[in-house]
């Protein structure tokens, strides 16, 4: 098959076997598969992964190895962490298998990722996608759950006031996510044509630097979202004392941050990740418009022009169509 692979270097090829599937899981015939942040760190050494990157995908169920067929010819979408499931495990017993210590992880971590023609994973794993939702918004499903993920882990209040920092394609979903909570947001970001794409949520977007008003509030709940120190400090700057900073990017930096005001404010910090699918996917089925995140979309002999274009300054999500339903 077809398929990406990383090993010191990132190349294209299709000579790569089609995985066996084990006991419990799919076989999915993937049909796009977006390029994450994630894939590009991977390229770079993060997680020191070798293999088959991505982990955002839709895909048709073709085998299932499991007495119940009931996914098999279904389109659908699939959570990246695979868990242990022993009730020995403390994590799974909590349904936290995000967390479970034996987990491997899609395209990430001990698992051959989705920038491939065929995957496998537990079936446990994966939500059908209803058939309105288009298949290139269904790939935003997962980088959607994190955002969905803030509002299990933070009791966001009607009447709080947020800021979003960071208008990548994450805090735009972010936004998308805490949307559903009535809170007043704000978000704020370099880039007003990407700030332009939430404008319809409700909330205020404001570019940075134009207003020097604005840079003296604080908030209830700060969202970082931006990948930068810069970014952390500015969020720090901007959480009121006793309110709530949400790290949403894995900022992997030697740089040293001055954590006094965390102290001094009493700032409570939540770093967050993945979520559970089945909310990112009820949203997606109001209708939702994301076609407007979707940079460009490339067919499977494209894969490393597309790769190379996911990398450069101001693209959104680039698609990779590994086939056609
Ligand atoms: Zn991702
Ligand atoms: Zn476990």
């Amino acid at each position: 098959m077809k398929a990406l692979v990383f090993d010191k270097q990132l190349t294209f090829r299709n000579d790569i076997p089609q995985p066996e599937v084990p006991p419990g899981e799919a076989l999915i015939k993937v049909l796009m598969a977006g390029v994450c942040n994630t894939d590009i760190e991977i390229t770079k050494g993060y997680m020191g992964f070798h293999g088959i990157p991505g982990h955002e995908f839709v895909g048709i169920v073709e085998e299932v190895n499991d007495a119940d067929q009931g996914l098999l010819g279904k389109r659908v979408v699939g959570e990246i962490n695979c868990a242990c499931l022993k009730s020995s495990c403390e994590y799974c017993k909590q349904d936290l298998g995000r967390h479970c210590p034996g987990r491997t992880t899609l395209g990430i971590f001990r698992r051959d990722g989705c920038l491939a023609e065929y995957i496998t994973l537990p079936i446990v794993n994966l939500v059908e996608v209803p058939e309105h939702i288009p298949t290139s918004v269904a790939t935003l499903t997962e980088p959607l759950a994190a955002g969905f993920e803030i509002l299990e882990q933070v009791d966001i209040k009607p009447d709080d006031e947020v800021l979003i920092v960071g208008d990548g394609k994450l805090g735009l979903l972010i936004n998308h996510a805490l949307s559903t909570s009535n809170a007043n947001i704000t978000h704020v970001g370099k880039h007003a044509g990407k700030l332009k794409l939430i404008e319809g949520l409700g909330g205020k977007t404001q570019v940075l630097d134009s207003s020097a008003d604005f840079l003296q509030k604080q908030f209830d709940v700060v969202v970082e979202a931006t990948g930068s120190i810069t970014g952390f400090r500015f969020s720090v700057q901007h959480t009121k004392p006793r309110g709530i900073l949400v790290l949403k990017s894995t900022l992997a930096s030697d740089q040293s941050i001055d954590l006094s005001p965390v102290v001094i404010n009493e700032i409570t910090v939540v770093g967050s990740r993945c979520g559970l699918f089945q909310q990112a996917v009820d949203y997606l089925a109001t209708g939702v418009d994301l076609e407007p995140l979707i940079t460009a979309v490339y067919p499977a002999g494209q894969a490393m022009k597309a790769f190379e274009h996911a990398k450069t300054k101001g693209s959104l999500k680039v698609l990779i169509e590994f086939a056609k339903q």
